[in-house]
């Protein structure tokens, strides 16, 4: 029977190891992206990259065409041929938005209330009706495909959208969504019914790199968080990474941490592996 190492909380002195026989099949599921996938973050994004494969995972890239409106993917060459490397190496490639931002959108308060303390303005679907995201959701989709690069799913920014964003992205094609709480599965819109949805409860970790403050304390959330994680689970737990972690000491050290740590528990997928035609979503619970 295959092994996988159980966390144990810290005792006085040096840290010990619990080896539980645990087959590897039951251990919890984690599924790693980066998000923010653009020229204007090419660095970092390329420093997480490295981060994943020295501990053995392949992260999704979740990608923006044009960053702000003002870094349009195409007139940056090296960074396509880039991610083109990406995903020979076997990574998955989601659309990320357009552009990211809420610039020309306008919030109501219930738009405020959704969007509270979880972005500062890149909420970019936080606002937009079906139509108006399936547009969004149709060009971002054209601009990468132009590019030879073949998005599985939609990830909106923040994870930030309305109900009715999954049928925009369902009726683009597309077979993925996730927002923070919930991966989704998608097939294509029927007529007069909609599209049909399988949503799979997923918690996501992240960290805010957005302040000193923050960091900080979503690297103690972190922390925790893993303490209290499960050896086995049937569900899937999403790790997401930002370039803005890598701004701080404190999320970069609890970010490699997580990393080193899931590496000897968990058991690695991918975006694609969820897919109905992988056919290992069998003992995975969805509603
Ligand atoms: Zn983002």
């Amino acid at each position: 029977m295959a092994t996988v190492i159980a966390p144990t909380l810290p005792m006085r002195g040096p840290a010990r190891t619990r080896i539980e026989p645990v087959a590897a099949e039951r251990a919890t599921r984690v599924l790693v992206s980066i998000h923010d996938v653009t020229p204007a973050h090419w660095a970092a994004v390329k420093s997480l990259w490295s981060s994943c494969r020295a501990v053995g995972v392949t992260p999704a890239l979740l990608v923006v065409p044009e960053w702000h409106g003002t870094w349009p993917i195409e007139r940056h060459e090296a960074f396509v041929a880039w991610l083109h490397r990406r995903v020979d190496d076997g990574a998955d490639v989601l659309l990320h938005g357009l552009r990211h931002d809420e610039h020309g959108a306008w919030r109501t308060w219930r738009d405020h209330l959704r969007a509270l303390g979880r972005t500062d303005g890149e909420g970019e679907f936080l606002t937009l009706p079906q139509a108006a995201a399936r547009v969004r959701i149709h060009d971002g989709l054209a601009r990468l495909r132009g590019l030879a690069l073949d998005p599985i799913g939609f990830v909106p920014p923040a994870w930030l959208m309305r109900a009715e964003t999954l049928g925009a992205a369902a009726a683009e094609g597309l077979a993925l969504a996730e927002d923070v709480g919930r991966l989704y599965l998608l097939r294509a819109s029927r007529p007069m019914l909609g599209p049909r949805v399988r949503s799979i409860p997923s918690a996501a970790w992240r960290w805010s790199g957005r302040s000193a403050w923050r960091a900080w304390t979503s690297a103690v959330v972190a922390s925790a968080r893993w303490r209290a994680m499960p050896v086995t689970s049937d569900r899937v737990l999403r790790v997401a990474l930002h370039p803005g972690d890598l701004a701080h000491d404190a999320t970069r050290r609890s970010l490699h941490d997580t990393l080193a740590r899931l590496a000897t528990h968990a058991r690695w997928c991918r975006y694609r592996d969820l897919l109905p035609s992988s056919g290992t979503l069998g003992d995975i619970d969805g509603e």
